[in-house]
């Protein structure tokens, strides 16, 4: 609706008129016959908006007669097509500013309807006050009605008359907006149809477009008057569902159009079955963009396709976020590689036995610009099993290589390994790549170069992997099983794999002083070790301490904090000539230390258990060695008798142990005939074994005294 620019005091039909020097007789004559033969339907009302004239023009766009009209409100032309408000805003301009100026559409006497350029003035008096108003208005249906056939081809489908995408993103954008504003539920549904290509194939495209026709319009009849379905092409609907307030409500629409579309059609004189695979995205769960709402719906219709069709998949947002995050992160590593901000820290693994460092594991970090130094398992994690893995790798080999020929051309023959993965062994152009970068160091002899394999990964893929590690060892390198222990069937690949190296992982090694179980682990790997005839060597190890319980186990190789720290490459070479032999190391001195620091874990487990056992915790009664069998009652009465036997505190250790053993079967036998005794006396066996330790620690100072 638009105000005309004329005023009252202008208007295109005045009222008065001075034609030259017409007597006002002819004046009057002349109004008369423009108002008479004027094209355009003239409607004059008093006050009160009744009809007092109207022209012959009127009669002929509106099919009324003069007399059927006088008397009336113009109301009774309206054809429902405009809401209340409208004509309050006309009357609002009216009595405003005298005047409005706008496009309406009325009903004809025999009920077409008429779309009219219409002007309407409020005629006053001397004093002001509306005498008189006149509406003069033009048809302009024909031209409304091409423009609104304009309208339709550019907004919607011509097979389907359906809105097309143009419309479609539109009234997204609209509905998103809402969504923003209310607190409503939009929903945004990607539909393909299974089955329509043979359809169209087999029974041609006229049929395939009668049957598009007849989706749209069970489409059409699914939805509610606020909510939109569009074709987007071929075979392809997008149904919006606007104002829902719960997503189930959802559920079941798309429930029923679902069984809707299923129905069999009849096309061609054939029923044909198609059925739909709808994807589905709800916002404002899913914050993005139409174009974005757009995408999620139809992935998630392209995972209802391979799922099975015939269903709908709701896109998960959350999912799609962790998607491209690690796409994202991928990339971001990537570039890292080709920009230079990886580094290799060295680890020193040292001869405890010998007092010698042998040479250092190569560890990657990546020196983030803002994130600073950070470990492999912030970055590693993310590309593992990735192409980028082997790119990783290559990137590590030749920095170590490259490293190594450097010490090497100083006189420094350190051995490195260097940690490889699963991704990069499976690569049967492994060793070739290998062999040319070996032999673009020939200061390297190929022996000084360590490949670390994880036994958890070399079992995933062990007929792959196997030939590609035997051809590397044909170059003269070495491997090592890394973190052994960890993986499962370890003894079986462990014998399946030519491996002249096992590396104990650290969490047995760190534990192994405070927890027995993790000591005979430790134990067991190194017998292990011994008797295949493999090099063993501990990682994690964080005290010297560590280091002499190694020593006494039989492993005289390791790494860990207790040595050193990985460090940057220019460190190293300082690091290792000031390196010495921890004094505990010293052949044969740390042995009893060690021994007694165990013998407390041990002893403290049995405590708990018994315990447990007499508070009915523990179903079963807890398994202990006697006096004689126990880890330390056997050095006791063998190498600790013999080489200390005539020391007073060594004497006095061993009625107290036997108490402590003696005690806790008795309790344990107590607990089946009275459990109340039992557990009343437990508290002496905690006071025993107190009494036992502070004894051992006593004579752990003597012995380890200089
Ligand atoms: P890994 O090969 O078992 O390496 C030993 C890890 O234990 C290293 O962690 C090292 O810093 C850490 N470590 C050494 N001694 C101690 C100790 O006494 N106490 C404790 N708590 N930790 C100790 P890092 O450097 O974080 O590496 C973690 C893992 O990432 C490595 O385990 C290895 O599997 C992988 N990795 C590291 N660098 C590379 C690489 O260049 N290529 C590949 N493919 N993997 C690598
Ligand atoms: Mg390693
Ligand atoms: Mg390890």
């Amino acid at each position: 609706m638009t105000n005309s620019q004329e005023t009252p005091q202008n208007p295109r039909l005045p009222l008065t008129l001075q034609l030259g020097n017409a007597t006002a007789e002819e004046q009057q004559r002349l109004m008369a016959s423009i108002f008479a033969h004027t094209q355009e339907g003239i409607v004059i009302t008093d006050a009160e908006a009744t009809i007092v004239e109207v022209n012959h023009a009127f009669c002929e766009l509106t099919g009324y007669s003069r007399e059927e009209v006088i008397g009336h409100n113009p109301r009774l032309l309206q054809s429902g097509h405009h809401s209340p408000e409208i004509y309050a805003a006309l009357w609002q301009a009216l009595l405003d500013q005298g005047h409005w100026q706008g496009e309406l559409w009325n009903r004809r006497k025999d009920g077409r309807m008429i779309a009219e350029l219409m002007a309407i003035w409020a005629v006053k008096d001397l004093c002001g006050a509306i005498t008189h108003y006149i509406g003069i208005f033009s048809d302009i249906t024909a031209s409304k009605q091409s423009e609104q056939r304009l309208q339709q081809m550019a907004y919607h489908d011509a097979l389907t008359r359906l809105p097309n995408r143009v419309l479609l993103l539109d009234r997204l954008q609209k509905e998103i907006a809402r969504t923003d504003r209310q607190d409503i539920l939009l929903a945004v549904c990607y539909l393909d149809l299974d089955g329509f290509k043979p359809v169209n194939d087999l029974l041609g495209h006229v049929a395939g477009d009668q049957l598009l026709i007849m989706v749209a319009d069970r489409l059409r009849h699914c939805i509610r008057e606020s909510d939109t379905v569009a074709r987007l092409g071929g075979d392809e609907f997008v149904v919006l569902f606007a104002d829902l307030t719960r997503v189930e409500e959802c559920h079941n629409t798309l429930d029923r159009l679902l069984r809707v579309l299923a129905e069999p059609y009849t096309v061609s004189n054939q029923s044909v079955e198609v059925t739909a695979s709808v994807g589905v995205t709800l916002c404002p769960q899913d914050g993005g963009d139409a174009d974005t709402l757009l995408r999620h719906a139809d992935q998630a219709m392209y995972l209802a396709k391979q799922t099975g069709r015939n269903r709908y998949v709701l896109f998960d947002a959350e999912h799609d976020r962790q998607i491209r995050a690690h796409r994202d992160q991928l990339s971001r590593i990537d570039t890292a590689l080709d920009t230079g901000e990886l580094r290799l820290y060295y680890q020193p693994k040292v001869d405890m036995y010998r007092g010698t460092v042998i040479g250092a594991e190569a560890l990657v970090r990546w020196q983030h610009p803002e994130r600073g130094l950070l470990p492999p398992s912030e970055f590693l994690p993310v590309i593992e099993g990735h192409i980028l893995m082997v790119k990783l790798d290559h990137w590590v080999f030749t920095e170590a290589l490259r490293q190594m020929a450097c010490w090497h051309m100083q006189g420094l023959r350190f051995a490195i390994s260097v940690n490889v993965s699963a991704t990069t062994l499976q690569q049967a152009g492994f060793p070739d790549w290998l062999a040319a970068l070996l032999a673009a160091h020939p200061q390297v002899p190929p022996q000084a170069l360590e490949l670390e394999i994880v036994e958890t990964i070399a079992l995933d893929d062990l007929g792959r992997v196997l030939p590609v590690i035997q051809r590397c060892i044909t170059l003269g390198v070495g491997f090592a099983l890394d973190d052994f222990g960890t993986g499962y069937s370890s003894l079986t690949y462990f014998r399946r794999l030519p491996v002249r190296t096992l590396k104990i992982d650290q969490s047995f090694v760190r534990n192994m002083l405070v927890d027995t179980e993790d000591m005979t682990i430790v134990e067991v790997v190194i017998n292990l070790a011994q008797t295949f005839q493999r090099a063993v060597i501990a990682e994690g190890m964080e005290t010297a301490l560590h280091g002499a319980a190694l020593l006494r186990l039989g492993c005289h190789c390791a790494q860990g904090y207790g040595i050193a720290r990985p460090m940057p490459p220019e460190a190293f070479p300082e690091w290792a000539r000031g390196f010495t032999q921890h004094p505990l190391w010293a052949a044969g001195m740390a042995f009893e230390g060690v021994l007694l620091i165990n013998v407390e874990a041990e002893h403290r487990t049995w405590v708990g258990q018994v315990d447990d056992f007499v508070h009915g915790t523990l179903p079963y009664a807890p398994l202990i060695n006697d006096d004689q069998c126990c880890r330390f009652g056997r050095w006791y009465s063998q190498q600790g008798l013999l080489r200390y036997g005539h020391l007073a505190t060594f004497q006095t250790v061993e009625p107290l142990h036997r108490q402590f053993h003696q005690l806790a079967q008795e309790l344990i036998g107590l607990h089946t005939t009275d459990a109340s005794a039992a557990l009343a006396r437990l508290a002496e066996l905690y006071a025993v074994c107190d009494a036992l330790i502070e004894h051992l620690y006593r004579l752990q100072k003597e012995l380890l005294a200089p």
